[in-house]
C-alpha cells in the first residue's frame, strides 16, 4: 500500500498547491473550459509523462498515451473500437489544436515488443497493436547491415515517423496542415542522458534540441 500512499500524499500537495492557495487556475480553466494549443501522442512508459518533461501547467497539453506512441492508420469503416482516433478528432476538430507532437523514446517496449514479434510469447492485445508499425520494423531490419546506432532506436525513431505519417491521413489533419493551420512535429527522448531531439524533415534526421 507504500506505493498508492506515496500517490495520495502527492494528490494532497497538488490540492494544496492548485486548490486551498486560492490559485486560480482550475477555476478559469472550469469557468472558460479548457483551450490546450498542443495534442501530444506519448508511450505510456512510466519515465516518459509529456507534463513532466516540458513541465507544462494543468490545460496547457491534451495528451494520448498509448504502447509504443502509435497512430492507427485512418480506418473509419473497420469495425473494432477506436481511442486513439477519437482522441484526434477531439483535439483537432473540437479543441482546434496548432501543433501536434509525436513523443517516443529511448528503452521502448513497445518498439521491442515489435522488434521481437514472432519470437515472443503470444500476447492477447500487445503484438496486434504494435503490428501497426510493422513497416516501420521492416524498413529498420533490412537496414541493420549499415546501421550506426542499435537497431531498436532506429525502430523507436522509425515508428514516430511512422505515426507521423498515418496522422497526415486523417482528412480533417490533412487539410488543416495544408491550410497551415496545424503543424505535426516528432521528438524523441533519450532517458538515460535527458536529451530531447527533434526531427527535422528537410535534413530527414532527428537533431538534439538545445538544453540552454
Ligand atoms: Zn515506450
Amino acid at each position: 500500500m507504500a506505493e498508492v500512499k506515496k500517490l495520495l500524499n502527492g494528490y494532497r500537495e497538488f490540492y494544496k498547491k492548485y486548490y486551498e492557495s486560492g490559485n486560480t487556475l482550475y477555476r478559469d480553466l472550469t469557468r472558460h473550459g479548457q483551450s490546450p494549443k498542443t495534442l501530444i501522442i506519448a508511450c505510456s512508459d512510466s519515465r516518459v509523462d509529456p507534463s513532466i518533461i516540458t513541465e507544462a501547467q494543468p490545460g496547457d497539453i491534451f495528451v494520448v498515451r498509448n504502447v509504443a506512441n502509435l497512430v492507427p492508420p485512418y480506418q473509419i469503416s473497420d469495425s473494432s473500437l477506436h481511442g486513439v482516433s477519437a482522441a484526434l478528432e477531439f483535439a483537432v476538430r473540437i479543441l482546434d489544436v496548432n501543433h501536434i507532437v509525436v513523443l517516443g523514446h529511448s528503452h521502448c517496449a513497445g518498439v521491442k515488443a515489435l522488434l521481437e514479434q514472432g519470437r515472443t510469447e503470444h500476447t492477447d492485445f500487445i503484438g496486434r497493436w504494435v503490428s501497426i508499425a510493422t513497416k516501420a520494423r521492416d524498413k529498420v531490419l533490412s537496414e541493420q547491415g549499415d546501421a550506426k546506432e542499435p537497431a531498436e532506436h532506429r525502430c523507436e525513431k522509425e515508428c514516430i515517423l511512422l505515426s507521423l505519417q498515418n496522422l497526415t491521413e486523417f482528412p480533417w489533419i490533412q487539410s488543416k496542415v495544408q491550410a497551415r493551420e496545424l503543424k505535426l512535429h516528432g521528438w524523441y527522448f533519450s532517458i538515460e542522458d535527458g536529451k530531447l531531439l527533434e526531427y527535422n524533415a528537410t535534413s530527414g534526421e532527428f537533431v538534439a534540441i538545445p538544453q540552454s
